[in-house]
């Protein structure tokens, strides 16, 4: 059987088929440059685990208090020497994202000093962690306050703002590097730099944190190569590589470090604690493959912003600007398009592609929120997954996708189920 059957037989129509080919020729050089970067981190990748001796010793796990857990101090040692800092905490203790961001603040933050995001309102979940949004448990319940600087309209940094709002009590400076579900543009490692320099003139002594949430190896240099103290991610997105399970790091400098391992465990245990039960062998190997699994993810980005933008509508970023991140937004203005969007990611996904994802009444959120995943992981969002909410301007955001292929194919389905609908004419 020929190709072409194939996408047939998974219910993808020749049209369909054709116009992705057409835009999948067309991107050979972006392709080739995304390629590119994942050798450079592959070696990046391969060499720290070199250096570190990884053998299979490290594969196996501890129990109960996980004292001397050789893996787990090698791990944090490959991933020190990736992202070029001091140290790492990298734990599946860290349950998300969110929670390796809340553990480097407080464990880094003391009643009375102040946080600054000059780079405007952080991730949603950030926002309770704060206590932007009134929450049990807060930095802000901690006597810790917050201040924000926005982007100028431009999507540049307000540099007059940011100074005046450093003041004696700025102690940390939060710096998210994806847009996220926001609007506004995600910085690139360079701009990342200058904000950083900038800020460190104002004040030498503060820390600054990166948000690499989406980001890690997109480029061949992570912020913490540009004079972040600390970054901070999650091991169900880009690093994790598709094989942990659970989990979260931060990089950073021996001081920053330990203060967050005071707070992940207790004070006066620290990082000596916190078994690794059985997940050494997968967040090795999961390191070891994210290079070339952000590679596909990135492909799968790339390609789904030139084939919309090629049909008309609104894509972020554009189809032919550089990336910093695996998110690509797509606008439909109907939430029928949202709707088929995600109906066409989950209908192509390995794990139910079954089931039929409809808009609800999510808690947090203030309209309904359709989410299209099919992971092996749950949550994943490394793994393909779509997820829009159902108000104007009615936009998905698509990541992740764990090869290429699987990633064509969800842009395929989709495109398939927006043509079913009459919203894409082909
Ligand atoms: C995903 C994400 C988070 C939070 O991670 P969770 O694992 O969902 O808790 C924080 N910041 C950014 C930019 C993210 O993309």
């Amino acid at each position: 059987m020929e190709l072409t059957d194939m996408y047939i037989q998974m219910g993808i129509d020749k049209k369909v088929i054709d116009f992705g080919r057409e835009i999948e020729d067309s991107l050979a050089d972006r392709f080739a440059a995304i390629d590119a970067t994942a050798e450079y981190n592959q070696m990046k990748v391969i060499g720290a685990m070199q250096k570190n001796r990884v053998s299979d010793v490290h594969f196996s796990g501890t129990t109960g208090y996980g004292y001397n857990d050789l893996g787990r101090e090698t791990l944090e040692k490959v991933y020190a020497d990736v992202f070029h800092t001091e140290d790492a905490l990298v734990r599946p203790q860290i349950v998300c994202g969110t929670h390796a961001l809340y553990t480097a603040l407080a464990g880094n933050l003391r009643p009375g000093d102040e946080l600054l995001s000059p780079v405007g309102k952080p991730y949603d979940t950030l926002e309770e962690v704060i206590g932007i949004r009134p929450s049990n448990g807060s930095l802000r319940e901690y006597g810790i306050t917050y201040r924000q600087v926005e982007l100028l309209p431009d999507g540049s940094f307000d540099y007059e703002g940011i100074r005046s709002a450093v003041n004696e009590r700025t102690k940390l400076v939060t710096i998210q590097r994806s847009k996220g579900y926001a609007t506004r543009p995600t910085l690139s490692v360079k701009q990342i730099g200058e904000l950083i320099a900038f800020i460190k003139s104002v004040k030498p002594d503060v820390i600054c944190m990166v948000d690499n949430c989406y980001g890690e190896f997109v480029e061949r240099i992570e912020p913490s190569d540009v004079g972040a103290d600390m970054v901070v991610g999650s091991l169900i997105k880009n690093p994790g590589g598709g094989l942990a399970p659970i989990g979260g790091y931060i990089a950073g400098t021996k001081k920053c470090i330990e203060n967050a391992a005071y707070r992940l465990g207790s004070p006066g245990l620290g990082r000596e604690v916190g078994a690794s039960l059985g997940v050494n062998q997968s967040f090795f190997q999961g390191l070891f493959l994210a290079p070339s699994v952000v590679a596909g993810a990135l492909k799968g980005a790339v390609f789904a912003a030139n084939v919309y933008e090629k049909l008309g509508f609104s894509v972020v970023p554009g189809g032919s600007e550089e990336r910093h991140d695996i998110i690509q937004a797509v606008t439909f203005g109907s939430p029928d398009g949202v709707i088929a969007f995600c109906q066409g990611i989950q209908a192509a996904a390995p794990v139910d592609s079954f089931v039929t994802p409809e808009p609800w009444d999510m808690p947090g959120y203030d309209s309904p929120v359709i989410m299209a995943a099919g992971a092996f992981v749950q949550g994943s969002s490394i793994e393909l997954s779509a997820d829009g909410p159902i108000k104007p301007p009615y936009s998905v955001f698509f990541q992740g996708g764990l090869t290429w292929y699987h990633a064509k194919l969800g842009v395929l389905m989709s495109l398939e189920k927006l043509r079913e609908a009459g919203i894409a004419k082909l």
